[in-house]
């Protein structure tokens, strides 16, 4: 089946794609780049582009105005970029695509073919345990899941789409990793969050401000910290956390995806895997510590209270990351809310921004939610 792990576009996308820099056209629900083939067009260049950011099922099938020949149809497949997110309710997803058993679809809704969801609501409807299994042969949730993920013998492409295919355990309760007496350490509160690191950011800011006349003189590096923050918060998530293209293709590289960040996508709604363990943020956040010396190498005091308004800026983003999933907010966190969740059952490759969506503005990477029904 051609590329269950391409990207959706929502129609408004495919249209703006039509001239010869850039040049998609759909057919059904599959989105085809032929921009490369506009020159080489046997009936011409201009008859594609009249076809640009459309759909071509008309024009194919019409024999009249040509007659297209299997290659036609092989020089599509090749060219296939992605798939049309319509809002259309008769648009049907491709071919044999199951949904998780969270999603059933049959409501005419639109199923993303990437995470077999229509929408929030589906992130917390329980998954069938024993027909998830049956039908994608991934991970069984009534079983311990860190063995599995380590012996399953996954390929990294069917490991990358199923991984990103939310579940949701038992009501949002926390699926066994482990299944034994190391249980207990796979599972951190949000509470431990600023409990542990508050006091740490407090006492460095103690001791940086040894180094300054004025304590109040730490405020605009402490302020440049967590601005870098926001950039950190960006860079990780995308690069680090969606290591998904350079994720080297072994057990090693799947299970240390499950760890990170995987999990959070297969099982979004668990309370308890969410917010860093303070063990993975030591390891994490140590090489900052370099950097911010190495950047600062004339002042030890700049350094750490830099360093310090980025851990403070990382507390923030953990608690915001843990109550857009888990509480209702007002007004700026509504949307960002909705922008978050979107991550998870809608495009995960877009939309890496937790705190705010400006880096994904700046890097071209802000989600766009699918065209309104009119
Ligand atoms: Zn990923
Ligand atoms: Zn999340
Ligand atoms: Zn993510």
């Amino acid at each position: 089946m051609p590329g269950r792990t391409l990207p959706t576009f929502t129609l408004a996308e495919v249209e703006s794609h039509n001239s010869t820099k850039s040049c998609f056209v759909t057919l059904g629900n599959n989105v085809y780049d032929v921009t490369d083939f506009i020159d080489s067009h046997p009936g011409g260049g201009d008859l594609i582009l009249e076809y640009a950011g459309k759909d071509i099922k008309a024009i194919l099938e019409d024999e009249t105005s040509h007659a297209h020949s299997e290659a036609a149809y092989e020089v599509l497949e090749e060219s296939h970029v992605g798939f049309l997110a319509s809002a259309d309710a008769k648009a049907e997803p491709t071919g044999t695509e199951k949904t998780n058993g969270a999603a059933n679809g049959s409501n005419g809704k639109f199923v993303h073919p990437r995470t077999g969801m229509s929408c929030e609501e589906d992130l917390t409807k329980d998954t069938d345990i024993v027909s998830d299994y049956k039908t994608h042969k991934f991970l069984d949730l009534s079983r311990p899941l860190f063995p599995q993920v380590w012996y399953g013998g996954f390929s990294k492409e069917f490991y990358l789409d199923q991984v990103h295919r939310p579940r949701h355990y038992k009501g949002g309760a926390s699926a066994p990793l482990f299944g034994n007496f190391l249980e207990p350490l796979t599972k951190t509160a949000w509470w431990v969050v600023p409990l542990i690191w508050l006091p740490l950011v407090s006492y460095g800011l103690y001791l940086a401000s040894e180094g300054f006349k004025n304590p109040l003189e730490e405020v605009p590096y402490f302020a440049f910290g967590l601005f870098m923050w926001t950039l950190i918060e960006y860079l990780m998530h995308r690069f680090l956390f969606h290591l998904d293209y350079y994720l080297p293709d072994n057990r090693v590289g799947i299970t240390l995806h499950f760890t990170l960040h995987g999990i959070h996508h297969y099982l979004p709604m668990d309370k308890y895997r969410l917010v860093m363990p303070p063990a993975l943020f030591m390891i994490l956040a140590a090489p900052f510590w370099r950097l911010a010396h190495t950047i600062f190498f004339w002042n030890w005091h700049i350094a750490t209270t830099v360093y310090c308004g980025g851990v403070f800026g990382y507390v923030c983003y953990d608690l915001t990351h843990y109550f857009l999933h888990h509480q209702n907010l007002p007004w700026w966190w509504k949307q960002l809310k909705k922008y978050h969740l979107e991550h998870h059952f809608l495009d995960y490759e877009n939309g890496f921004g937790v705190t705010s969506p400006f880096w994904d503005k700046v890097f071209g990477t802000e989600l766009k939610s699918k065209p309104k029904m009119i």
